[in-house]
């Protein structure tokens, strides 16, 4: 069975970027947020829970009422964690069925919020993207569009980047001053390495 390997980081840290480069070489890659929004979208299930909890206006003509539901959530700490405690479960069971479709030594999913949503149980290794926060203020203003200080509120929102560093496998340092390629590279053959052990171990059990 694939490696099942995570990719995390605060917003801006440059996490997507790595996955992209991951997936260059050739790796399955889960983008946690756009699988989120797609299967709140076609996920029937899904659909009449995020209803149950917070009302018809959720939806118009079948698609999510995103304006009412980020209006829902925003600056609401409880229905953000109720929105959650629906939408992540089903992503969480969503990437792990994409995993073990997959044929490659190891694929990756990528994912804000890993280890607060509880996701690394059901990943053999994670891997942190690390950058400091200035920086990574600076490109989501550039990224977003946004100001100084909307990016910060959302920074603020986030997890402890130290202490989710300190939860990883293995850290990507995307600070502009080591070169990410050479990064990536080196982590590929380590985790391929480790597809391998898998795979023994598997076998030896089975
Ligand atoms: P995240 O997914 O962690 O929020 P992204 O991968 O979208 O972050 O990166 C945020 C922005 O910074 C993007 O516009 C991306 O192109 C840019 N970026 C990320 N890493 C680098 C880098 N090493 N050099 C230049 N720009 C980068």
């Amino acid at each position: 069975m694939v490696l099942k390997v995570g990719i995390t980081g605060g917003i801006g840290s440059g996490k997507s970027t790595v996955a992209k480069i991951f997936g260059l070489l050739g790796i399955p890659v889960f983008y946690a947020d756009d699988a989120a929004k797609k299967l709140m979208n076609e996920d029937e299930h899904l659909k009449a829970k995020i209803i149950g909890a917070f009302g018809t206006d959720s939806y118009r003509n079948g698609t999510l009422n995103r304006p009412f539901i980020a209006e829902k959530v925003f600056n609401n700490p409880a229905q953000l964690t109720l929105l959650n405690s629906i939408v992540h479960p089903a992503t969480i069971a969503n990437a792990d069925k994409w995993m073990q479709q997959q044929t490659a030594p190891y694929a990756i999913k990528e994912a804000a919020l890993i280890f607060e949503s509880g996701a690394e149980k059901w990943l053999d290794k994670v891997i942190g993207v690390f950058a400091p926060a200035p920086l990574r203020i600076q490109r989501v203003m550039q990224r977003d569009g946004i100001t100084e200080q909307e990016v910060t509120a959302r920074l603020n929102k986030q997890m402890n980047e130290d202490d989710k560093m300190h939860l990883c496998d293995y850290i990507i340092n995307n600070d502009e001053q080591e070169l990410l390629i050479p990064q990536v590279l080196k982590l590929d053959a380590i985790l391929r390495e480790e597809a391998g052990s898998k795979s023994k171990r598997l076998k030896a059990e089975s």
